[in-house]
């Protein structure tokens, strides 16, 4: 089956709209600057007729098995995989992916949708033995009601389907609002899910450029139970505070300063290949990359001169180009932030390796930055960016303090060949996700989230589930 992916309206209670004034927003290549598309740009009012929308479908959707609602789950995985090329080119082209991340983009993100079409099934309950004879306890679990989802441009697949598939196998109704830089994927999913046979009113997206207006409506109105985010910290403070005169339950996604660890017994070349991996991916613009390199210093020489000659062969150019490893930065806003931290770090000290320039349009060449230290605004930032500062340190202790000293608290790295070693700094971060000896760690079999300022509960796996389920106790009498 074939399904157009290309659409100029949002999804509300099964229908395309358009906004009440046809007011409209433009979305733009971040690679070539060329005009992509245009779509309806909502507001709290079309935000609130959603809500409405799903709140109805609600008694419907819960009342189906899971094993109903799982086939439908089941149907938009497949349509998803069935469609990841035409998908991939549009992701590409709309956020600055390269193709090949586009596609495994496509494939991490089915999968959550694939996994919760199972985890649906598993939604177990428990009994209780009671404290008297004449007494059963029992508890069961439900869906916690409508969910609204606020995601980010970089992943503009991913962040949704991984919050809307263990709520829709929850039997919770979905309200999603995506980036305004990613509407375009946001909506092609829309169309996939409505092939699936999601019935009306169950899924939603309300795409606008309106942030403020739709997520204040998304957090003040009582009838959303649930609100997941994926972004920065600070919106994610602000939400968090606009949802606690309704109590709405939380997930929070938010950004990260990666430490990676490269210890004096690690093994050097596949530490090179994790931390170019994890910092270059989507160039630097994912909340698990690679913030900060922290080296011992009886390696540290070795360690950089081989890292800098890994990042000079990184290639470029062409988001759509299978060769291309490298893309833009999202705009023009980032990429000034890039190059005011390079700029930082040279004045407190730092030697630009490799890189350390703009290279045309949004385009940043993949940099090292040696001799970095705590005074730099690189050491504390998130970045968000193609840029790698190295730090030296001596001891373990050393190494653990300098990883932990920072608000954020999503994911760590480090490389050693010291089993006792890897015990006991992986129990040391400070962190909700540690890579040993690898940089690639997402997956959806996984808890995906964060500690500390990172954010709330967890992604993925079997606990992802359990973020869209309340926990409800029966106490039968009488027996
Ligand atoms: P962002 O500015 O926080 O935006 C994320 C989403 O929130 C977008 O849909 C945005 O809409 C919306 N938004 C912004 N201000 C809002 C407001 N006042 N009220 C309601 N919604 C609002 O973050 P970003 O720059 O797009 O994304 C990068 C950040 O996301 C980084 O910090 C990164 O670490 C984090 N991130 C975290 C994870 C994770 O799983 N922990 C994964 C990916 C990214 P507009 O697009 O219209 O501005």
């Amino acid at each position: 089956m074939s399904i157009s992916l290309r659409r100029d309206r949002a999804y509300v209670n099964g229908q395309w709209v358009t906004a009440p004034d046809e007011r409209v927003f433009a979305v733009h290549s971040p690679a070539t600057g060329e005009l992509i598309g245009s779509v309806p740009d909502l507001g709290p009012g079309e935000t609130r007729d959603a809500i409405e929308s799903a709140e109805r479908a609600w008694p419907a959707w819960r009342a189906r098995t899971a094993k109903e609602r799982s086939a439908v789950l089941r149907r938009w995985f497949e349509l998803i995989m069935e469609h990841r090329t035409e998908l991939a080119a549009l992701m590409s082209r709309e956020s600055g992916k390269v193709i090949t991340e586009s596609l495994g983009e496509i494939a991490y993100g089915a999968a959550f949708v694939e996994w919760f079409a199972e985890e649906a099934k598993r939604a177990y309950g428990d009994v209780i033995p009671p404290y008297s004879s004449d007494r059963r306890l029992v508890v069961i679990k439900q869906g916690v009601g409508v969910a609204a989802a606020i995601t980010p441009w970089n992943f503009p697949l991913a962040m949704i389907t991984r919050k809307v598939a263990p709520a829709l196998a929850a039997g919770c109704p979905v309200v999603i609002k995506p980036a305004s830089e990613t509407p375009l994927t946001a909506l092609a999913l829309a169309a996939l899910a409505e092939a699936a046979g999601f019935p009306a009113g169950v899924y939603n997206t309300v795409t606008t450029s309106d942030n403020e207006g739709v997520g204040s409506e998304l957090c003040a109105n009582p009838a959303v139970r649930k609100l997941s985010f994926t972004g920065s910290t600070a919106v994610g403070r602000q939400l968090m505070a606009q949802c606690a005169p309704t109590l709405k339950k939380l997930s929070l996604e938010l950004g990260g300063n990666a430490p990676f660890i490269v210890f004096e017994d690690a093994d050097l070349d596949a530490a090179v290949r994790g931390a170019v991996q994890s910092k270059y991916r989507h160039n630097g613009q994912t909340c698990v990359c690679v913030n900060r390199l922290l080296v011992h210093r009886s390696v540290y020489s070795a360690f950089l001169e081989r890292f800098a000659a890994a990042v000079a062969d990184l290639r470029t150019g062409d988001v759509l180009d299978p060769q291309v490893q490298v893309g833009p930065l999202i705009s023009e806003k980032a990429l000034a932030k890039v190059q005011a931290f390079v700029e930082d770090a040279v004045a407190h000290g730092a030697r630009v390796v490799q890189g350390g320039t703009r290279i045309g349009g949004l385009f940043y060449a993949p940099t090292v930055l040696a001799d970095a230290t705590p005074a730099m605004r690189i050491a504390h930032d998130e970045v968000f960016g193609p840029i790698a500062p190295v730090f030296v340190f001596d001891t373990e202790a050393e190494a653990i303090a300098m990883a932990n000293a920072t608000e954020y608290g999503l994911a760590a790295y480090f490389f050693s060949r010291d089993v006792g070693r890897c015990w006991r700094v992986a129990e040391a971060l400070e962190y909700g996700m540690v890579g040993i000896n690898e940089g690639l760690i997402s997956t959806e079999l996984a808890p995906f989230g964060g500690v500390k300022q990172s954010g709330l509960e967890r992604e993925g796996s079997r606990y992802g589930l359990e973020a869209y389920l309340e926990t409800k106790y029966l106490c039968f009498g009488g027996v």
